[in-house]
């Protein structure tokens, strides 16, 4: 069978990868230069079964109509009206009734996921900073305590651990945070961090070592064209999938959601070495390395732009040097990248109208987490259809 993937950010590595695996020969077509060059390239770093809480609530929905008004606010909607944007809000408020179930189902993805990356990792002795020093995430009043024990309550039925901490075991396990005071402080062991765009490199470099996979540097921009040429599609075009679909007549429903990273070069002993999650701003910040610490965080509605904007980029410095005064931020490099986004932030790994074409897309906030679920996934079902 002729097979092509469209995107080689992490969805289309893994699903190529999976394929690999099932013997067959695919080739990977990429618009940009290098794999991971758009939003799977400075990313939080999170493998994170413990950031699966969807969005998708009455109080997230208050906070964005607010921050039209706040310009530090950590999400951001441009207020100018486009149907797209409409549709998506839309579809987003209608889905807050299935919170908790879809919360429970990424969960579920998110525990699988990490299992598969633990094994690619063991399989394949690719280096991509995996650190396997679980993830934290701290809270700094009763009202997020009570909702992050509520949250809890969704992972226990899920399969997922989160421990509660005392101060003196934060500290034992995460040493740059001692004499921090927070309300409370939750851990989970099986969580992971590291790098996406080192992961998808390397594993794309083994991939054409071994003569598994055919990178070709080209911009898809009709699927009818290249069902010339291939028997099967598989789409994987991140916040370009969208467009892609409207060619074989699909509508998915995708927004980009824009938001930012730092990394802190050289950052210096003192910097924290386990993944942490604060939830209260929604930042993010991983250790890649010896040398790298990743911050990343906001969530902006402002279309496909892809500016940097300074003062976006600002509260993650001011984060960084707030948490941990005594790292060294000298050294930073901004980044802005757009999550592929659906309204009830559930990825989509099914075929199409069409027969020849798969996607999987849509990964949202936890692309990084998710992709090895849905990409063995869905080729398990390719494969046996
Ligand atoms: C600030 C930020 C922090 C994040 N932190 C985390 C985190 O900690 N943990 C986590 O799990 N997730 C995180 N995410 C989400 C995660 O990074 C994304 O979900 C994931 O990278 C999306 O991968 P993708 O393969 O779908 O898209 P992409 O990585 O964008 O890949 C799509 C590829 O398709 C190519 N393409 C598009 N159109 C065409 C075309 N017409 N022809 C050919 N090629 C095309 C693009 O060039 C691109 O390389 C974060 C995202 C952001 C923005």
């Amino acid at each position: 069978m002729n097979i092509a993937v469209i995107g080689a950010g992490i969805t289309g590595v893994t699903t190529t990868y999976f394929l690999t695996k099932r013997g067959y020969k695919v080739d990977l077509i990429e618009s940009r230069r290098y794999p991971a060059m758009a939003t799977s390239y400075a990313n939080g770093g999170q493998l994170s079964a413990s950031n699966s809480e969807a969005w998708n609530s009455w109080s997230n929905a208050i906070y964005g109509i607010k921050s039209l008004f706040y310009s530090n606010s950590s999400v951001i909607i441009n207020p100018k009206p486009s149907v797209n944007k409409i549709m998506w809000l839309t579809s987003f408020i209608a889905a807050i009734k299935n919170k908790n179930k879809i919360t429970q189902q990424i969960c579920r993805m998110a525990i699988e996921s990490i299992k598969l990356y633990e094994q690619i990792a063991n399989k394949e002795k690719i280096n991509f900073d995996l650190y396997n020093k679980g993830i934290l995430h701290f809270y700094f009043n009763k009202k997020q305590t009570e909702h992050a024990l509520e949250v809890n309550k969704l992972y226990d039925l899920a399969g997922l651990r989160r421990t509660r901490l005392t101060h003196d075991e934060l500290y034992s396990i995460e040493g740059s945070l001692t004499g921090r005071q927070f309300d409370s402080i939750f851990y989970t062991e099986s969580d992971k961090s590291g790098d996406i765009h080192k992961f998808c490199n390397s594993l794309v470099k083994q991939l054409i070592s071994e003569n598994k996979v055919k990178l070709i540097n080209k911009e898809v921009t009709d699927l009818k064209k290249e069902l010339k040429i291939y028997d099967k599609l598989i789409l994987c075009a991140g916040v370009g999938s969208k467009k892609l679909a409207r060619t074989i007549g699909d509508f998915l429903n995708i927004y980009p959601i824009k938001g930012y990273s730092i990394t802190v070069n050289n950052p210096g002993e003192n910097a924290p070495r386990v993944s942490l999650l604060d939830d209260s701003k929604k930042i993010v910040c991983s250790r890649l390395g010896e040398k790298r610490l990743r911050v990343a965080g906001l969530a902006e509605l402002n279309g496909y732009n892809l500016d940097i904007i300074q003062s976006r980029i600002r509260p993650l410095i001011a984060w960084c040097n707030t948490m941990f005064p005594d790292i060294d931020t000298k050294d930073i490099k901004p980044w802005a990248g757009l999550r592929p986004m659906t309204p009830n932030m559930l990825p989509i790994f099914r075929k199409s109208k069409e027969d020849r074409v798969w996607y999987n897309t849509g990964h949202g906030h936890l692309g990084w987490t998710l992709s090895a679920f849905t990409a063995k996934h869905l080729v398990d079902s390719l494969i046996t259809e």
